[in-house]
């Protein structure tokens, strides 16, 4: 089974960052069809910012929920874009589904991400088929909970 530490969050928000910078102008292509064209520089200056704050924390004293609502805070102070108060939701309910717990589990994990989806569901009170995030959100969250109820790991 995988284990997810503060140090594998902060490196997960370092990928994360990576691959938004790499996609920063094919997110900002799709949000232009029906949107202001800015998505991809909204998530790459978000997820910078929550990458350089949890990177900064100290592991010894940092749990995940320390962790997530780091990266909501400094998501949301580099966003002025809608995608910011949607994603310090989803990171502050990440954060409260897994209070208390030093290191995440499959479970832990999977119930942090379905907390996520539903942050961002209600913030926006949008619903799948709406055109929003929650189109990639929603079926993410169901096929996660799907997949550790069907015994699958967060690895494989
Ligand atoms: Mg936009």
């Amino acid at each position: 089974m995988t284990t997810i530490d503060t140090t594998r969050l902060a490196a997960m928000f370092v990928a994360i960052t990576d691959a938004m910078s790499a996609d920063r102008d094919r997110l900002c292509a799709l949000d232009g069809v029906i949107g202001d064209a800015d998505h991809g520089i909204a998530m790459e200056l978000g997820f910078a910012a929550a990458r350089d704050a949890v990177a900064v924390l100290d592991d010894g004293t940092t749990d995940p929920t320390i962790l997530l609502n780091t990266a909501a805070k400094s998501f949301l102070n580099a966003v002025g874009a809608s995608s910011g108060p949607l994603y310090a939701t989803a990171f502050m309910r990440g954060a409260a589904a897994v209070k208390g717990k030093a290191t995440l589990d499959d479970a832990d994990a999977v119930a942090m991400f379905q907390a996520m989806a539903r942050g961002i569901q209600d913030r926006g009170k949008a619903e799948p088929g709406e055109k929003t995030m929650i189109d990639a959100w929603a079926p993410a969250a169901t096929a996660a909970g799907e997949a550790l109820a069907a015994g699958k790991g967060l690895a494989g």
